[in-house]
C-alpha cells in the first residue's frame, strides 16, 4: 500500500508532469518571471471559471485578505465581524491593519460563521464581515448579505478552502468567493487549487475596488513610479501562474475525486454512534478541502494518537481558536463566549483527503478507526 498522507502532491504531480515541466521550462526560456503573459492568461482563465469580472493575482492568501481590507479605507478601531474557527490568517490581517476582530460563533453543522448571530454583534463601528467557507463549504451567504445590506457593511469572503464550490442562488449557481463584495483565495500547495510555491488571488465584480486593489498590490501605483496610495508588493510569479493554468483545467476533476473519498468515508462511518460526518448543506456544493469528523463521547486526542501509531495521519484544524490566541490578548477576546466554537474545537478531527487516494488506503484508514472504536467501546 502507498504511504498515507493528508495530501499527496507527489502522486498528483506525476499525472500532470509532462504539461507542468513543459510550461515551467517555457517560462524559464522566456525569462519573464514577473508579470509575464502566463499571469495575464491565468487571470483571464480564472475570471472565466469563476464568472467574475476581476481576478487580481497576488503573492498568497494572507496578502489577498490584507489587500482586500486595505482597499476598503477603514479607520483604526473599526470593527470587522468574523469567525474564530479558522486559520489564523483571516483574523491576523484584521489586527495587523489596526482593525478590531469581532468574533461571532459558528454553526454546528457547517463549521462556518452562524449568520443568525451576526446582527447582534453589529455596532456603529462595524464596517465589514469576513465569513470563511471552512473545509470547502460555504457560510450562509444569503443571510450574511442581507445583514450587510441592512447595516451598510462590506462582505469579504475568505474562500481559501472552498475554491470551485457552487453556491445555489435563487437565479442559478454562483461560485463561492464571488457573492460578496470581494473574495480571497490562496494557492498554497495543499489547497484544492494549489501551485508549487506561494500564490493567491482576489476576486470582485466591483470595478472601482478592482482598480484600487490592482494599485495596492503594486506599491499603490497605476502609472510607473507615481504612487497614489500606500500599497504593498504582492505578485503571483509567472512560474506559479503557468502551473495554476494547468491545474485550473483539472480543478473540477480534483473536486470530484475528493467527493469520492468523502462518499466512501460517509458510508463507512454512517453506522457508528458518536461519529458525525460532515453535513453537506443544501446551499452550496462541498469541495472537501478537508473531511472533518465531529466526535461525541469519543476521546479525539487518543484516536489521533492511535492512528498516528499505525501510520495513519489525522489533523486537528485548529487546536486553538483564534479568539484564544495570545496575539489577540490586547483585545481581551479570550473572554468572548463562543460555545459552539469551543465545543467543536475539542471534537473535530480531519482525515486524509486528496485527489490521489485509493480504496486500499481508504479501507486501511477506516479499519484503523473501527478498531479504535472496538477497543475503546
Ligand atoms: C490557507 C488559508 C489562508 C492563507 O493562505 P496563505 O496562502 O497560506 O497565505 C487564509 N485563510 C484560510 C481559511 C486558509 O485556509
Amino acid at each position: 500500500m502507498k504511504n498515507i498522507q493528508m495530501v499527496d502532491l507527489k502522486s498528483q504531480y506525476q499525472k500532470i508532469k509532462p504539461a507542468v515541466d513543459k510550461a515551467i521550462s517555457e517560462v524559464l526560456e522566456s525569462a519573464q518571471f514577473i508579470n509575464g503573459p502566463e499571469v495575464k492568461s491565468f487571470q483571464t482563465e480564472m475570471e472565466a471559471y469563476l464568472a467574475v469580472k476581476h481576478v487580481i493575482p497576488c503573492a498568497n492568501g494572507t496578502d489577498a485578505l490584507q489587500i482586500a481590507l486595505m482597499a476598503l479605507g477603514l479607520q483604526p478601531g473599526d470593527e470587522v465581524i468574523t469567525t474564530s474557527f479558522t486559520f489564523i490568517a483571516t483574523t491576523e490581517v484584521i489586527a495587523l491593519l489596526g482593525l478590531k476582530p469581532i468574533f461571532v460563533d459558528v454553526d454546528l453543522d457547517t463549521f462556518c460563521i452562524d449568520a443568525t448571530k451576526i446582527e447582534a454583534a453589529v455596532t456603529d463601528k462595524t464596517k465589514a464581515i469576513v465569513p470563511v467557507h471552512l473545509y470547502g463549504q460555504a457560510a450562509n451567504m444569503e443571510e450574511i448579505l442581507l445583514v450587510a445590506k441592512k447595516h451598510n457593511l462590506v462582505v469579504v469572503e475568505d474562500n481559501a478552502q472552498a475554491i470551485g464550490s457552487n453556491y445555489h442562488c435563487v437565479d442559478g449557481d454562483q461560485k463561492t468567493g464571488t457573492l460578496g463584495d470581494i473574495g480571497c483565495t490562496s494557492f498554497f500547495p495543499s489547497k484544492n487549487l494549489g501551485c508549487y510555491g506561494d500564490g493567491g488571488a482576489i476576486f470582485t465584480n466591483n470595478d472601482e475596488l478592482a482598480a484600487k486593489m490592482r494599485m495596492i498590490v503594486n506599491h499603490g501605483q497605476s502609472k510607473r513610479y507615481y504612487h497614489d496610495l500606500v500599497g504593498v508588493n504582492s505578485r503571483l510569479d509567472s512560474i506559479q501562474a503557468a502551473v495554476l493554468r494547468i491545474k485550473l483545467r483539472e480543478l473540477d476533476n480534483y473536486i470530484a475525486a475528493r467527493r469520492k473519498v468523502a462518499d466512501y468515508y460517509d458510508s463507512f462511518f454512517a453506522p457508528f454512534d458518536g461519529i458525525k460526518t460532515p453535513m453537506r448543506g443544501t446551499q452550496s456544493s462541498h469541495v472537501f478541502h478537508q473531511y472533518t469528523l465531529t466526535l461525541e463521547g469519543i476521546d479525539r486526542d487518543a484516536l489521533n494518537q492511535y492512528l498516528a501509531e499505525k501510520g495513519i495521519p489525522s489533523m486537528i484544524y485548529y487546536p486553538v481558536p483564534a479568539h484564544k490566541q495570545k496575539m489577540f490578548s490586547s483585545f481581551g477576546s479570550a473572554e468572548t463566549i463562543l460555545p459552539i466554537t469551543d465545543w467543536l474545537g475539542e471534537r473535530v478531527l480531519s482525515l486524509p483527503i486528496h485527489t490521489e487516494m485509493d480504496e486500499e488506503q481508504l479501507s486501511h484508514i477506516c479499519n484503523g478507526i473501527a478498531e479504535f472504536m472496538k477497543v475503546n467501546a
